[in-house]
C-alpha cells in the first residue's frame, strides 16, 4: 500500500537532511503508529505521503501510484485515496457538522441527494448521530475531531493519515478520536498515526515505527512506546 524506498528529504540545499534514507512498507490494512521526538521528521514523512513536499532522493509509491510519474492534474485523484485529519481540526466554523462533511463531497461534484444520504451514515460511524445540525463552536474538541475525521474518510480513502489527532484533546477524548480510528481500520482503511501519548501506543499495541533524526531507528510489531 505504501513503499518507501531510500528517502531522503533536504528542505533548503544548504540545510540538513529532515529525512535520511528512510525505508518503509506499510502493508494494506495496516495501523501504524509513528513515534519519535520533535523535528525527527514525522511530519515531513507525512507531507511526502500527500505530495505537499517532494523528496530530494527515493522513490515513494502509495496505492499503486509511483510519485515519480505522477502528474499536477493526478494530485486530487490521489488526495482522495489519502484522508489526513490534524491535531488542529481544521474545520469551518461558520458550517454545521453536516455542511463541513458535505463540503468534501460537493467538491468532487456529488449530487445533493447522495450526499444526504451518505454524510449520515458517516457521522453515525464516529459516534456523532444526529450532531449534523450543530455548530463546531457547540462541540467538545474529541466530537470536532471526529467530525474532522468524518470528513477525511466520507470519500472512502484506503487510506487515513492522522497528524498528532490527540495533541489537543484530554485522555477521555482521546481515546474516543483512538477507538474511531480503530473502528475505521477495522473497516479496511490503512491507518498511519504519529503521536506523543505513550499511554496511547502503550494501549494500542499496533506497529510501533519510531524515527529519529530523519531515520527509522525502530520498527516493531505489537509493541510500546520506547
Ligand atoms: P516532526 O514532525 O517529527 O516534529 P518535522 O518533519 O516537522 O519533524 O521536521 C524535521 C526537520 O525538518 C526539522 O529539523 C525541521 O526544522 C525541518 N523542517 C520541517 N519543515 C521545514 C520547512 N518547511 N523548511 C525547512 N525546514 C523544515
Amino acid at each position: 500500500m505504501i513503499l518507501l524506498d531510500r528517502v531522503t528529504k533536504k528542505y533548503k540545499k544548504k540545510s540538513g537532511v529532515a529525512i535520511e534514507r528512510i525505508n518503509l512498507h506499510v502493508e494494506s490494512k495496516e495501523f501504524v503508529v509513528i513515534v519519535g521526538p520533535s523535528g525527527a521528521g514525522k511530519s515531513t514523512l507525512l507531507k511526502l505521503l500527500t505530495r505537499e513536499e517532494k523528496p530530494t532522493s527515493g522513490k515513494i509509491v502509495v496505492g499503486g501510484i509511483d510519485y515519480e510519474r505522477l502528474r499536477d492534474k493526478d494530485i486530487p485523484y490521489l488526495r482522495r485515496k489519502i484522508g489526513v485529519v490534524f491535531q488542529d481540526f481544521k474545520l469551518l466554523p461558520n458550517r454545521t457538522v453536516f455542511e463541513n462533511v458535505a463540503f468534501a463531497l460537493e467538491i468532487v461534484g456529488m449530487g445533493n441527494k447522495e450526499i444526504k444520504h451518505t454524510v449520515p451514515k458517516v457521522l453515525d460511524i464516529v459516534g456523532l448521530k444526529g450532531k449534523g445540525q450543530s455548530y463546531p463552536i457547540e462541540l467538545s474538541g474529541g466530537e470536532r475531531q471526529r467530525v474532522a475525521i468524518a470528513r477525511a474518510i466520507v470519500r472512502q480513502p484506503k487510506i487515513l493519515i492522522a497528524d498528532e489527532p490527540t495533541g489537543n484533546l484530554d485522555p477521555k477524548h482521546a481515546w474516543d478520536v483512538i477507538r474511531v480510528l480503530e473502528k475505521i481500520n477495522k473497516y479496511g482503511t490503512t491507518v498511519i498515526l504519529t503521536t506523543h501519548n505513550k499511554e496511547i501506543v502503550d494501549k494500542l499495541k499496533r506497529r510501533v515505527v519510531t524515527i529519529k533524526d530523519g531515520k527509522v531507528v525502530g520498527d516493531k510489531a505489537r509493541s510500546v512506546y520506547s
